[in-house]
């Protein structure tokens, strides 16, 4: 079997999993407590905290570590939501986030708050100036992601944070990291970036895992009631072991990120030029877009039966994001790039990872031309 769904999950790198392994078994101490055991847990901890910003570009303090990053996501939109609604109730958003930011400002909508969807182009990507115009004296709150889980479009995130700082340097400005680290350079510090969240079982790392960055001066209030982990953020025991392994695959992930476009950019564009030569399939990603993702439709067929079938010739991959491919809806995102109800059922998500060669291309490309030759005859059979 070849597995193509890293935009859902990746494999943990060994050094992730021995790294669980060893600190679950040495550093079993809770972290807030003052023995000596607790205060290795803590070191640990603390250590993984500088390697985070470092990492990142940011300081110790503005590293919250969550359970991933549907977590971060509602810590950021809520958090800010709550915190600044005597400044205002309005946010400005995508229809096309993942279902941890759309349903987050969707809960926020039933609480009175006031959205506005910026549209994104046929690519998927909003353009700088329909968000700034979306942007009035109400807004507290600019919520964005940088890269489409699945589509792989790219809003241009570096120009819109720093014209939106530029005229409204009030304003909060939320990045779903998610699917770009690793992947697409950004300088938080320089884009106009309040708060960034990251997932760590993206990046080879363990699931449950991940990180909201949040600007220092900027407060938000917590979602959850208990201790003060976290500066009073994230009551909860922190998850050591967890957030050390996570510590490491973002760390590599960062070292690697340049290597690892040069690798998948041939990879991905022989696969949309595979796509291109099929008259009936529909591309929805494009060469501009993330190196790891391509996405297609095949109108007419069932999202799932092309899975399946190609599941049956060993191929793995993924029909909308994981988080909503159990749901019959036509997608979401597709939808609002402009495509019909019929090209918006039938999306393929393809996605590369590390681990891929041209190889590999090959038996996907070959299982493709396989899948439409299966479901074309029994189509036929069928009628
Ligand atoms: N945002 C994006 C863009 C994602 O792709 C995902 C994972 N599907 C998430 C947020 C949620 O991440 P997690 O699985 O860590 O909750």
């Amino acid at each position: 079997m070849l597995y193509f769904d890293y935009a859902a999950s990746t494999p943990p790198y060994p050094d992730v999993i021995r790294t669980i392994g060893e600190v679950m078994n040495r550093h079993y101490a809770n972290a807030s407590s003052i023995h000596g055991y607790g205060e290795d847990a803590e070191r640990l901890l603390k250590r993984s905290r500088e390697v985070c910003a470092k990492t990142l570009g940011v300081k110790t303090s503005e590293i919250v570590f969550t359970s991933g990053a549907t977590e971060s996501n509602n810590m950021a939109i809520k958090g800010t939501a709550f915190r600044y609604r005597s400044r205002g109730k309005h946010i400005v958003t995508t229809k096309t986030e993942h279902a941890s930011v759309y349903e987050s400002i969707r809960f926020l909508e039933q609480m009175g708050y006031d959205i506005t969807y910026v549209p994104v182009d046929s690519e998927g990507q909003v353009k700088c100036e329909d968000v700034l115009e979306a942007v009035g004296k109400d807004t507290i709150l600019v919520s964005l992601m940088h890269v489409n889980n699945e589509t792989g479009a790219i809003h241009p995130i570096m120009n819109i944070g720093q014209q939106l700082k530029k005229v409204y340097p009030k304003v909060i400005f939320h990045v779903d990291g998610v699917q770009a680290f690793g992947k697409i350079k950004l300088e938080l510090q320089q884009s106009g970036i309040d708060l960034y969240s990251l997932s760590a079982h993206k990046i080879r790392g363990p699931k449950g895992a991940g990180l909201l960055y949040v600007r220092s001066g900027l407060e938000l209030t917590p979602l959850m009631s208990g201790g003060s982990q976290e500066g009073g953020l994230r009551a909860g025991t922190e998850n050591v072991p967890i957030i050390a392994a996570m510590t490491k695959a973002i760390r590599l992930a960062e070292e690697q990120r340049s290597e690892l476009c040069a690798r998948l950019v041939p990879l991905r564009d022989r696969l949309i030029e595979e796509i291109g030569r099929h008259p009936e399939w529909e591309l929805n990603s494009s060469s501009k877009g993330a190196p790891h993702i391509v996405h297609f439709s095949y109108p007419g067929m069932k999202a799932e039966v092309i899975l399946h079938t190609l599941e049956q010739l060993g191929i793995i991959v993924s029909t909308q994001s994981a988080c909503s491919s159990k749901y019959t809806e036509p997608s979401r995102v597709l939808l609002a790039m402009g495509k019909s109800e019929e090209i918006a059922r039938s999306g393929i998500r393809i996605s590369l990872g590390d681990t891929h060669n041209d190889e590999h291309i090959d038996q996907l490309i070959h299982a493709l031309q396989q899948m439409k030759k299966r479901l074309v005859s029994f189509e036929g059979w069928n009628r």
